[in-house]
Parts: C-alpha cells; structure tokens; sequence
C-alpha cells in the first residue's frame, strides 16, 4: 500500500511539473517521506532542469542553466535563485549522501519561480493597493517616521504610477484611517481581476535592516510566524503558484533597486493573506525602527522608488503572467516579444501576440 502511495506521489509530481511542451522523459521522480514530509532527490531536479554545476554563493551547492542558477544548503531553509532569497517551507535535507527538497517547495516555489507560465485564472486589470494600519493604530513608530504615514506615502505613489501604465488602481484606505483586516480583505475580495499588495514597513531590534516580501504558506505547510500548529492546518489558496511569481517580480526589483538587505521572500498566515481570493503579497520596506533606514525611509525619494520597484514587478508580473487577453491597453503596445523572467532577466525571444 506504502509502496502504492508513494509511485502514485512521484506520477503526480511529474505530472504537476509537466506543462505541454515540456519534455517529461528526463527520469523518474523518487519520492521519499523523512518525518512526514514528501521529499525529492536535488539531482533529479537538476536532471529535470538541465542543471549543471554552477559557482554560486560561497558555501553553498549551486546549479544552474544560462538563465538562473540556484544555490541552497542542507539542513537550511534559505534558497537563492540569482541571488534573491526564498524561504523554504521546509529545510533541505540529506539522506544518504543525497541532497532533497520537499515536493512541496517543489511545486510552489521552486517551479513556478524557474518556471512561470501562463495561469489561467489570473485576468489582471486592476491592483488593490494596501497601505498597512491608518487612524489609531500606528504601526511602527520612531522618532523619524510612523509606519501608517510611510505605507500611505509609498501607496500613493505606486497608485499614480500604475494608473501612467493604464492600470485601475483600488485603495483600501486613502487617508489616515483605521480599518480591520477583515474590511481590507473583503475590498480585495470585491474585486475581479486584481492583485493585492499590503505595504508594510517593519519593526524589529536596532540593527535589524532590509526588506522582506511575504506570501501565504502553501497548503500544509508550517508558517514561521504561527503561535500554534492550528494555524498549519489552513488551507493555502489556488493561487499559490501566482503569490511567488507576483512576489519574486516585486521583491527582486525592489532589492535591485535600492541595494537593501534582502531579507527574502517568506511564507506567513497574516490574516490578510489568509482569506485573500486574489494573488496577494505584504510588502515590508524596511524597518522603522533602525534610525538610519527609517530616515531614509522619509525621504520622498526613497518612498518613489519602493514605489517603483513595486510598480514595475507588478506590471513585469502582469506581462510573464496573465494571458495576452488581459494585459492592459498600454501594457500591449510595442513589440510585446520579449518575455522576461520574474526576476528581471530578459530570458527569450517570445511570442505571443494574437
Ligand atoms: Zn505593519
């Protein structure tokens, strides 16, 4: 019976990870459990990638094609695709001198990260931005800034410059306002075609610096940030795969732009993210609290361009994404032939116009 599960586990693998087109005859997947979890042998993902040997970050075991090259370690959680980091949701193992990934990670970071493809669900008209707390609840506070005012400062650029490439921009809030999470997330809810983005900025120890990007914890898996296990066993939503590609087209711009720590791309269940019916990210754009981030954070320079960034992950997004019938008028003019990765790189010639 174990036996049975575990080659039904590595068919719908292969199955899930390939996509028409694809060549799938690269080798059989083996599916191993280590204390519960399902994991897979790193040099079948390889195999499955054509990944060779690579030099990557220091210390670490990096593969790679022309286009990305992947480092990781084992017994850790953090994962690097061309230097921007992931999360994982569980750490790398090693097991009889072979490097595993679960499949989990497998299927919702690792592919669709390496592998952004067309979703079928996702029709993108319209962004719903989030600018996190307003009213009497402040967020993060120092001498510098409020939190409250640097999310609505950053939120209201990113508006005007989405609204320049065509967009329809919906806020949850435009002023100095409270709302709960519950009203934030049923005006997201409300809308079709959109994406969500919650700007936050970040409290944490003096020292602590650099920007982080969160999405919702795949489906059975744990979230660093649960007070109990209950909170593992929510459910993750359909659009898992589109939450990565959304958070890699941000995060990875946002990093390059303004040359921040790059504190990752993690896993969370806020509130916010958990009942969301659209592709959603929470953005953290650097700490309030390190007086010398914060004072930058002020600045109206720095709040254009985290607005940017984000402006140009989401519209990157919206073009690596989202079918041809939905990008936005002025997101179609040009020659629309050059698809380039989530994070930034051009990758191919592409067509797919008409
Ligand atoms: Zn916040």
């Amino acid at each position: 019976m174990r036996q049975y599960l575990r080659y039904l586990l590595t068919l719908l693998l292969a199955l899930l990870l390939c996509q028409p087109g694809v060549l799938c005859a690269q080798g059989t997947w083996t599916v191993s459990e280590l204390d519960g979890v399902e994991y897979v042998k790193l040099s079948d993902v390889w195999r499955f990638y054509r990944f060779t040997p690579k030099k990557g970050r220091p210390g670490c075991v990096s593969y790679g094609s022309g286009k990305h090259v992947v480092s990781l370690k084992a017994n850790q959680q953090d994962f690097y695709v061309n230097n921007y980091r992931y999360v994982l949701s569980h750490p790398v193992r090693e097991e009889g001198g072979e490097l595993m990934i679960s499949s989990v990670d497998m299927r919702k970071l690792v592919d669709p990260v390496l592998r952004p493809r067309f979703s079928a669900q996702n029709r993108l008209r319209t962004v719903v931005i989030d600018p996190g707390h307003g009213g009497h609840d402040a967020g993060a506070v120092s001498a510098y800034a409020k939190e409250k005012d640097l999310n609505l400062a950053v939120a209201r650029k990113l508006r005007s410059m989405l609204e320049n490439q065509g967009y329809r921009v919906v806020m949850t809030r435009d002023g100095d306002y409270f709302l709960t999470l519950q009203q934030r997330v049923a005006i997201a809810n409300s809308v079709p075609d959109s994406v969500f983005v919650s700007i936050h900025h970040n409290s944490g120890r003096r020292a602590a610096s650099g920007i982080e990007t969160f999405t919702l914890a795949p489906q059975g898996t744990t979230s660093p940030f649960a007070r109990s296990r209950r909170f593992d066993d929510l459910a993750g939503n359909n659009q898992d795969s589109e939450n990565i590609a959304l958070a890699t087209a941000v995060h990875s711009r946002a990093i390059r732009s303004s040359g921040a720590i790059d504190r990752g791309i993690q896993r969370a269940r806020f509130s916010v993210l958990c009942t969301i019916q659209r592709p959603a990210i929470l953005f953290e754009g650097g700490f309030v609290s390190n007086p010398e981030e914060c004072r930058k954070m002020a600045t109206r320079a720095y709040q254009n361009l985290l607005a940017h960034s984000i402006c140009q992950g989401i519209v990157a997004y919206n073009n690596t994404v989202c079918k041809p019938a939905c990008k936005v008028a002025s997101a179609t003019s040009g020659s629309g032939r050059v698809r380039t990765s989530m994070s930034g790189a051009r990758v191919s010639s592409y067509s797919r116009e008409k």
